[in-house]
């Protein structure tokens, strides 16, 4: 089955068959197992591995808040890890130039790397219009309405030709309804409070 084919947009959506994940409150110092990066504040336990934000959220589909951190775009050339690994550096480099990492917002001027920080995390944000084409959403809530329904009927998600469908994090991270993903790009930075404590 093509993921073309699915019928997104589920009225009646199935129980979510949700993957035991946690949201840590500390910042543990552990590496992301899957991008191999600091996972920071607010880092995810999926099981028994550590995940950074980023590499998180494309497993945790269920949260309630993800269609405002994660958007679906279609990138073939580009592994999601890579991707993921790409965006931490743009927000990165956003923070430190004091401007918003949310992909929506446009820099406060045009000095330094500003544009080019700007202008790829834009075409990055555009590929979603080739996914909403090829499925008919580009919501990621979406896309975990659909593959509840597939594990209701015992497909083997994992032989889906998934292509080029990535997860594009947005730059907003929810904690108890408050944005915390600054943070966590300020643990990325090195200026977490915790880590700094850990490490005195
Ligand atoms: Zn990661």
């Amino acid at each position: 089955m093509r993921l073309e084919t699915l019928k997104f947009g589920i009225n009646d959506p199935a129980p979510h068959h949700a993957p035991d994940v946690a949201v840590l409150d500390a910042n543990t110092g552990n590496l992301c197992c899957f991008c191999g990066q600091p996972a920071g504040l607010h880092a995810m336990r999926i099981g028994n591995a550590f995940s950074c934000v980023l590499c998180g959220l494309v497993q945790s589909l269920h949260r309630t808040s993800i269609d405002e951190e994660l958007r679906l775009i279609w990138l073939p050339e580009m592994s999601q890890p890579a991707l993921n690994v790409l965006v931490r550096q743009i927000h990165i480099d956003l923070q430190e130039l004091g401007e918003s990492v949310y992909c929506d917002d446009t820099p406060k001027s045009s000095e330094g790397m500003r544009p080019a920080l700007y202008t790829a995390q834009r075409i990055l944000r555009e590929r979603h219009e080739t996914i909403a084409e090829r499925l008919g959403s580009s919501r990621a809530s979406d896309l975990a309405d659909a593959l509840t329904a597939l594990a209701d009927r015992h497909v083997g998600l994992q032989n889906l030709p998934w292509g080029g469908l990535r997860g594009f994090p947005t730059g907003r991270f929810y904690v108890g309804g408050v944005n915390v993903y600054d943070e966590t790009v300020s643990s990325w930075r090195g200026k977490s409070k915790t880590l700094m404590q850990e490490v005195a």
